[in-house]
């Protein structure tokens, strides 16, 4: 096993959906089926970075992690660059679209000409947006590497602008079809940028976008607390572990169906023919004893919900049957909801007190005389009491 490679976000993601998975690409470095929408993907993240380039100007940089901050005035002295190259027209975007084009992964020509019409409807509409916005890039494309806190991560930033305050705005460039503010708000991709930019740059991190293409909509969120980030730390941290300890096992799910590497994966390993009628015969029993439990639990609730309607019409508890008795018996709990109050909990640092969210972890809160009254007041008045009624059956002659 070699030293272990520093984390981008792709491949945490990669470990975290299916360990066995990682290894094939990361270790074994078995070559995956070229996809029509990554490779679409691709190039017009390619003519971006063209497109893009020559409006960036370096910002302020670290040298080395000891290292003071450079500064623009040292960048210029030294780049070379005093006039920055012309700006290409969008004639000249196009033609660097059609040298970069490939065909690769796409099922169809049909296929290819449609995501080959709408890179250039996105590339023009792009280029219309970037002549009236005129944004401020400081780096394309650019590579990041950093230690955060001892776990060795990198990344490849589609772009870094920076903000009218003087800070800087990580944009990430996204062709997918469907993107929400809630992508962006739960990115942990962007969070990782977020680390990658403030380990390597002096000015701050003001915003964090992901830009969705299809509709030039960007969604920008403001950046991640520090408790954010420590989060998703420990879960890099957890990945970096099982990679040490060469922890692979395969973890199906939903993903395994866009997976290459099925014929080498156990989970999907086939039945000897030797096994195979045997086998069939008890999946087939399985099956029909899977659908008699449904149906039967479902006559099950609908019995006893008749049971309980007819109890509370004649007020009974205990309802005498054949065999046997049917009790009613109720059980209470309380919940609490603490949506609503969780901001206020993070900004009270209170947050760490309730980590399970049980009955007993929020009464003790709420008991707590050392906690603000107001904060324990609204965290006691999301609490509802649950009632739940049940049936037992007891013997006629006794329980
Ligand atoms: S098929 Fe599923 S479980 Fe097997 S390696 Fe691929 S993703 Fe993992």
């Amino acid at each position: 096993m070699p030293a272990v490679p520093a984390l981008s976000y792709s491949s945490f993601r990669t470990y975290q959906e299916c360990p066995l998975r990682w290894r094939f690409l990361y270790v074994d470095k078995l070559p995956e089926t070229p996809r029509g929408y990554f490779t679409f993907g691709r190039v017009v993240h390619s003519v971006l970075e063209q497109l893009v380039a020559p409006l960036v100007v370096p910002t302020a940089r670290r040298v080395s992690e000891n290292d003071r901050q450079r500064t623009l005035d040292e960048w210029h002295a030294h780049s070379g660059t005093a006039t920055p190259p012309r700006w290409m027209t969008s004639e000249e975007m196009l033609a660097a679209y059609e040298r970069e084009w490939s065909s690769e992964g796409y099922t169809s020509s049909e296929e290819e000409s449609r995501y080959r019409a709408l890179g250039r409807e996105i590339l023009l509409r792009y280029y219309d947006f970037l002549v009236r916005e005129r944004p401020l890039p400081v780096a394309v494309e650019e590579h990041l590497e950093a230690r955060w806190d001892g776990i060795p991560v990198h990344g490849y930033i589609d772009r870094i602008d920076r903000t009218p305050a003087g800070g800087l705005e990580i944009v990430d460039y996204k062709t997918s079809r469907e993107l929400s503010s809630d992508d962006a708000r739960d990115s942990d991709q962007l969070s990782l940028y977020q680390v990658l930019v403030e380990s390597n740059y002096a000015e701050p991190v003001q915003g964090l976008t992901l830009y969705h293409l299809r509709s030039l909509t960007p969604l920008r969120v403001a950046p991640r607390e520090r408790a954010a980030l420590a989060g998703l730390h420990d879960r890099l941290g957890t990945a970096l572990d099982g990679i040490r300890a060469e922890a692979f096992e395969p973890t199906p799910g939903r993903h395994c169906t866009r997976c290459d590497f099925r014929d080498r994966c156990p989970e999907f390993r086939s039945v000897p023919e030797a096994d195979g009628q045997r086998l069939r015969v008890l999946v087939d029993r399985f099956e029909a004893l899977r659908n008699e439990e449904n149906r039967l639990e479902g006559e099950l609730r609908r019995t006893a919900e008749e049971l309980h309607r007819a109890a509370e019409e004649l007020g009974v508890h205990r309802v005498p049957g054949t065999r046997s008795v049917a009790v009613r018996r109720r059980e209470e709990a309380w919940q609490y909801s603490l949506d609503n109050v969780r901001p206020l909990l993070e900004r009270t640092g209170l947050s760490h007190r309730v980590t399970s969210g049980t009955p007993e972890e929020i009464r003790r809160l709420v008991r707590d005389a050392s906690v603000d009254p107001e904060v324990r007041r609204r965290v006691a008045e999301t609490g509802a009491r649950r009632v739940k009624w049940y049936w037992d059956l007891e013997q006629e002659n006794g329980p």
